[in-house]
Formats: C-alpha cells, structure tokens, sequence
C-alpha cells in the first residue's frame, strides 16, 4: 500500500480461505490454548480417529502432518533415497523442487499440456529409479483437476515399488465427476498415498496441520520420520472443532465455487478464457505479460501471484474481492495488450468457449431432472434411420456417447495437423450397439453417473483447447471435415441435447 500509495490493497496470493474462522473454531482454540504450557499429543490420535470416522477407514490409514508439505517431506524421506528420483509435472507446486532437494533426490519433470498435468507424459516418464511420483489434482497454479482414468492408467503402469502421492489440497473444491475419486483407488493401490489439508477449504493455514491416507504399510513409515510434536495442540484442536463445524464450512466453500463460476465467466465476457477452475483459483495464461500484469493489478491494490513468462494466479476472495480484481484486470486489458500473449482464446472466441460450457452446464442440470422422471413408451425413429428407443436405451446411449467421442475429438487435436484427421463411427457400429446393449441393464444413476463424468472431462478438456486446437479439423465417413465446434455440435453438446429431447418427450406429466 505504502509503494503505491494506496489506503487499501487485497491478497489474492496464497489460495487462502478469505472468510474470518468461525467463532466456534476460535472458542476452542482459546480453551486448547490455555494448554501450550504442555506437549501436544505427538501422534495426533485425536484427529486421526476423527478424520478416520469422517473417510470410512481405520485410523491406520491415516496419518496427520504438519500441513500437508510436512509429510510430503516425511514421504520423501522415507520412500526416495539419495539420487532417486521424484517425478512430477512442471509446472505444479513450489514445494517439490524444494523437498526434492533436501532428501537429495533427483527431479524428473515433464510439460503441462491443455495447462494441466499430461498424464500420458508423467506414465510415460516413469522408469524403474522412480521412486515417488506427484500428482497433483487440482493442479497449482493452473486448477485444472487430472481425470479420475488417467490415474488408474498411471497406477497400473508403475511397478509396486514405486509410491504415487496424490496431491489433492484443494480437494473440497472439485466440482468436475471426472476427477480422482481416491478413496475407489485407495483400497485398490498400496502403493497410493493421498495428502489434503486443512490449510484452504478449511481455513486453517497458519496453524499447519494435514494429513494423509494410505495403506498402514506407508502411514507407518511416514510416522517413523515424524520430527517429535510437529504438530502443535492448537492445530490439533482447530482441526478436530472444523470437523466438527464442516457444515459451516461448507457453506462457504459453496460460496467460493459460486464465485469462481461468476470470475471464470467475466473473464471470458472480457475475451479471456481460462483452463478450467478446479479449485479456489483461476489461472491467467498472461505468457509473456504475465509479470507486467501482476504489477498493474498490484498497482491497482489487487496483490496476486506471478509465474513470470507463464502466467498469474488469482485466488478467488470475497465477493467484494473478487469484483476489484475483475475491475483491476479490465484496466489491465488495453494497456498491457493482454490478448496478443494470453495463451488460451481471447476474443469472440472466448465467448464461444464459455457458450459451449453453458450448454454443458444446462445438460447436466437437464440430466440431473431425468434421473428423478419417470419415463414410459418408444421415442420416434432417429431421423432417418429407425432406431425406436425405450428410455433405458436412451440412458445406455448418453452414458456411453462422451467418452466414445471425446477419444475421437482428442485424436483430432493430437494429430496436430493441417490435413484433416479421419474420425468417428455411424450407427450401424458394432461398439455403438453393444454399449447400447449393455449399458440399458445398468440402473439409471448408473448410466447418469457414467454420462455427468463424461460431461465434466469434455468441459474440462474444451476450457484447456487454445485457438489453434479449436481449428483442427476432422473427417467424418458420412458427414464429411469439420473443424471442433462443428464436431461439438454434432457428436457431443449437441447430440447430448438431441438425447435430452428424447427423455423429455418419454417423461411421464
Ligand atoms: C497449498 C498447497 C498445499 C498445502 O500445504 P499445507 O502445508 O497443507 O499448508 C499442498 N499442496 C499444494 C499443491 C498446495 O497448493
């Protein structure tokens, strides 16, 4: 404030909770701390058994840290030996590279891609001297969440000797159904570990306190490394009140992910998009602007955090917060010429993009509807052909078209290429049919479900595609080239839609 004589400034640096702690939690930490003349309990036990009964799991699946950086370093103290290496995307947190070099390990990196975690580059990556692998979902700083099969593929290519750490700070605030549902691959992975905190959603960062579940085989490990009461009484009770008060905190989570859907859409509004927003912050592809940026929007009282050359990372704050920062950010637009760096659509095509996850976004709402309809009778027969489907047929079809066509569209991006890439099936494919087939025994939640994380990977995928990937074009066997919106239209949104039609026409008054 001093260097830019200003009477008031804003952090949206450090993926804090913006919210003051709740009045409940702050009682119980003036009654814990009438205590510090004591050790707290070593082992946390406590909060251990609470976080135990909260997963589902028994409380040696879990181990608590101080914070969730503290035991990535006991992981890597206990599982990566001097010059064994650490493999991780970059660029992710800034307490890889750190801890990687205390326990004298040596880091193997590989590019983002779609400004998220190339999964198919980090299984690729891994040899036999890798001992740990980070997967960090939602990624910091570009909040994009890894799909959930992604992580399965990557399990079953690493040998059990190497430990996957599935990083997942931000977990509360995952909204997309394709991201890592760990606790599935818990209890299937021996060799995964999964760090959260109470550091973000829970508001507890200055306090210190994580914790992480894994096979008691790696909770016991992590202990032996446990530096004596790292973690102190105070964080200790604050975390065992928050568990407590989840519901209030929930609440405001809730409200951050309102706010994050409001920024993400203003931004496109001003012509810039950004990859999709995962957790309790929004990534600025400023390339080349990025430093330039964050000084004009520092100027501006708004403090964020640059990644010079990449980008910046905006915290969602406070309602109030969050408009100074949009506000500060339109300034920033015309004199910075943001759009000829910025590494994602800018422009009309921003607002095309945003067009498109509005139409997804109604789609699950729509879907969502139907699961609690009930549906009777044949549709008519598909437009020219005369496939007649009954309403189990229809939810067969939407739970098996995303993931079928998002391959498809992914095979035409990655292609890369000038010539139009050959894709697609029509309906007389033998996949088609027997998907159909299969999936109408499925009970319809099944089918929703299996339809919402398809929605959700494709609205993730389309907010990462830049201006070049939305021009590659593909050619279809019947219906000729078409570049990716046309794709959309035919295959994905709008074919998700024309089912929707068909659910609404066999809904019972
Ligand atoms: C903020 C953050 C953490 C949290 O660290 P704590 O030590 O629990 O405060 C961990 N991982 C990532 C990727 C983060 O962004």
């Amino acid at each position: 404030m001093q260097e830019h004589s200003l009477t008031t400034a804003i952090k949206l640096a450090s993926n804090e909770n913006p919210y003051d702690p709740l009045p409940s939690v702050l009682a119980e930490l003036a009654q814990a701390s009438r205590a510090i003349n004591r050790y707290p309990d070593h082992r946390a036990t406590a909060v251990r058994e609470a976080l135990a009964g909260r997963l589902g799991v028994t409380p040696a699946h879990v181990a608590v840290g101080c914070g969730s950086v503290g035991l990535l370093q006991q992981l890597l103290l206990a599982f990566a030996d001097p010059r064994e290496e650490v493999l991780y995307a970059w660029r992710s947190f800034e307490a890889y590279p750190i801890y990687t070099a205390i326990v004298g390990a040596t880091e193997v990196t590989t590019p983002l891609r779609f400004h998220g975690l190339d999964m198919a580059a980090l299984t690729k990556a891994v040899t036999d001297r890798t001992r740990v692998v980070l997967v960090t979902s939602p990624n910091n700083p570009t909040g994009t969440a890894v799909r959930h099969d992604d992580l399965v593929t990557l399990l079953e290519a690493v040998p059990p000797s190497t430990l996957v750490v599935l990083d997942e700070a931000y977990h509360e605030y995952v909204t997309g159904l394709h991201a890592p549902r760990a606790m599935e691959l818990l209890s299937r992975h021996a060799n995964l570990a999964v760090l959260r905190t109470f550091s973000k959603a829970y508001g507890l960062a200055g306090l210190r306190i994580g914790y992480l579940m894994a096979h008691p085989l790696v909770v016991g490990a992590v202990d032996q490394v446990l530096v004596p009461f790292a973690v102190n009484g105070m964080a200790q009770a604050a975390a065992l009140a928050s568990l407590r008060h989840d519901d209030e905190l929930a609440e405001r989570v809730g409200d951050t992910l309102a706010e994050r859907r409001r920024v993400q859409a203003a931004l496109r509004q001003l012509g810039f998009s950004t990859p999709d927003a995962q957790a309790n912050f929004v990534w600025l592809p400023a390339g080349e602007s990025a430093a330039a940026l964050t000084l004009k929007l520092e100027t501006l009282g708004v403090v964020t955090r640059p990644f010079p050359d990449e980008g910046v990372r905006v915290t969602i704050g406070t309602p109030a917060e969050n408009d100074r920062f949009l506000d500060a950010f339109e300034a920033a637009v015309e004199p910075l010429e943001l759009a000829a760096h910025w590494r994602l659509p800018t422009g009309r095509l921003a607002g095309a993009v945003q067009g498109w996850i509005d139409r997804i976004d109604a789609a699950d709402t729509r879907l969502l509807a139907h699961a609690g309809t009930t549906h009777t009778g044949l549709t008519d027969p598909d437009p020219g052909g005369t496939e007649q489907w009954d309403a189990d047929q229809v939810w067969a079809h939407l739970a098996e078209i995303g993931s079928y066509w998002l391959r498809e569209l992914e095979q035409v991006v990655d292609a890369a290429s000038t010539e139009p890439v050959a894709f697609g099936r029509v309906k007389a494919n033998a996949g088609r049919i027997a998907a159909i087939e299969e999936g109408r025994h499925r009970d319809v939640v099944g089918n929703l479900t299996l339809a919402l994380r398809n929605l959700h990977a494709l609205r993730a995928y389309l907010a990462g595609l830049s201006a070049s990937d939305w021009r590659r074009v593909g050619v279809h066997q019947t219906l000729g080239e078409m570049e990716v919106a046309g794709q959309l239209q035919e295959f994905h949104v709008g074919h998700v839609e024309q089912h929707l039609d068909q659910l609404d026409g066999l809904a019972q008054e």
